[in-house]
């Protein structure tokens, strides 16, 4: 039996992060301002700093990680590579089945990445205070980890079904310092205009990142941090692939298919993406970004400009988009109920080159459950949308007799996440498919550009 656990050593780090955009067929569909204009660099410097606006444009294949950031991933980088052996046993099946655990972070999952870059280029630019949303607590959890290493104060809107659910979620930002708001809130105009039509109103992510932004652009000490989406957090994930790729080449091993889960793009960024520099150069892989049937962004979704937020405030993003005031079903994968998707991982959807499935909320409990069992991890009810979709390629693959190599991320641990498995244990979770009517519907809410 070949290893289990294949590690790196900690100089083996990646010291720089790859750009998805020097290899693509075509040039990355523009962001537009309000006003349907092409959007320009200084548009965005209420609320970013400059690197990081550079980076959300650059075209440049490989971006230096500065050194300080580096020190600081080091405390749980490299991430180890799992062959799952045990699983694979379990099912029976020809194939093999690797993971790369991101569970690791102190946050417990891969948000912290890109969080520790952001904050750091913020503390260089002289900012004070950064604002940002948070669904499920993962990104709030990484972004108040980073600003506490940088010592920057975070503000952080948490969807407020989300801030009832979670109570260690909140806790823990609140150790690392960051200040905990359930969304919608007074504090914001978009927040008191979503409570007086609906004083009840439960929150999204959309109106979140409303609150977060309006902030961030009225007041110059303080910017906005986004946990996926954006070009430069899908390029600071990239760290995910290039490490998995050295660790597979230590076992001589190269994947036939990789498998992600996909709220905002940033697993499936971070892990494809230096995969698909070989797609690129004729190497036959498919890379298959998996979201739920309660959020189909990419399966059913319109390809088309739309918000990333309910007020309109962001920029308009090409995308696939189930409407930028989609109010999300109860599921319990909160870190996949976004309604929109990365404009890059949409486009290279779009032109064929990354595929897309969508999968049932009670398969991806089961197949987490198995997963448990067999590996011991306890894997994010988000994770389990990619474990289920390998565990059905690895199930295909017995059929057929096929060996094939399966690598999927394995995004991030539960922990925090056991009011989910206790629902699905106790039969009380079902199976919700989006509506088509509310797809169509979304089509009358896109902006006219
Ligand atoms: C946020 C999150 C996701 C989904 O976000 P992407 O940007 O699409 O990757 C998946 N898994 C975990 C554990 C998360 O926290």
């Amino acid at each position: 039996m070949t290893d289990t656990k294949i590690l790196l050593d900690e100089s083996e780090i990646p010291t720089h992060w790859y750009n998805v955009v020097a290899d693509m067929p075509n040039p990355p569909a523009p962001y537009l301002g309000p006003d349907g204009q092409l959007l320009t660099p200084d548009a965005m410097q209420a609320i970013f700093p400059p690197a990081i606006i550079e980076q959300e444009m650059s075209s440049q294949r490989w971006i230096e990680i500065p050194n300080e950031v580096r020190e600081i991933l080091r405390l749980w980088r490299p991430a180890p590579l799992y062959r799952a052996h045990r699983l694979e046993q379990a099912l029976g099946t020809p194939a093999k089945i690797y993971f790369k655990y991101e569970g690791v972070s102190p946050a417990g999952s891969h948000k912290v990445n890109s969080a520790v870059a952001q904050a750091w280029y913020n503390r260089e630019a002289g900012i004070k205070r950064l604002t940002t949303e948070t669904g499920a607590g993962q990104w709030g959890s990484s972004l108040s980890l980073a600003g506490s290493m940088f010592g920057l104060q975070v503000r952080i809107y948490m969807v407020k079904v989300s801030h009832g659910q979670k109570p260690f979620r909140r806790s823990m930002m609140q150790t690392w310092g960051g200040e905990v708001i359930p969304s919608p809130s007074m504090h914001t105009e978009a927040g008191r205009r979503v409570l007086a039509a609906d004083p009840d109103n439960q929150g999204s992510l959309g109106t979140a990142i409303s609150e977060a932004v309006e902030e961030a652009a009225s007041r110059s000490d303080t910017n906005y941090a986004l946990g996926s989406v954006l070009n430069h957090v899908l390029l600071h994930q990239t760290v995910i692939g290039l490490e998995a790729k050295k660790q597979l080449e230590k076992v001589g091993d190269y994947p036939d298919v990789i498998f992600a889960p996909c709220g905002g793009g940033s697993n499936v960024g971070g892990m494809m993406f230096p995969f698909l520099a070989d797609k690129a150069a004729g190497r036959d892989i498919r890379l298959v970004a998996v979201e739920p049937d309660s959020c189909p962004t990419l399966t059913r979704g319109h390809y088309a400009y739309d918000f990333g937020d309910v007020a309109g405030l962001t920029p308009m993003m090409k995308m696939y988009t189930l409407g930028h005031d989609f109010m999300p079903p109860g599921i319990h994968a909160g870190g996949l109920r976004y309604h929109g998707d990365s404009a890059l991982v949409s486009q290279l959807y779009h032109e064929g080159i990354l595929e897309a499935v969508a999968v049932p909320q009670l398969g991806t409990f089961e197949s987490g459950v198995l997963f448990s069992k067999t590996m011991g991890i306890i894997p994010a009810p988000e994770s389990n949308h990619a474990v289920h979709a390998a565990i059905q390629e690895a199930l295909r693959c017995k059929e057929s007799g096929e060996a094939k190599t399966i690598l999927f991320t394995l995004s991030g641990h539960g922990h925090f996440d056991m009011a989910s498995y206790d629902k699905y244990l106790a039969g009380e979770l079902q199976n919700y498919s989006y509506p088509d009517e509310a797809i169509r519907a979304a089509l009358a809410t896109l902006p006219k550009v």
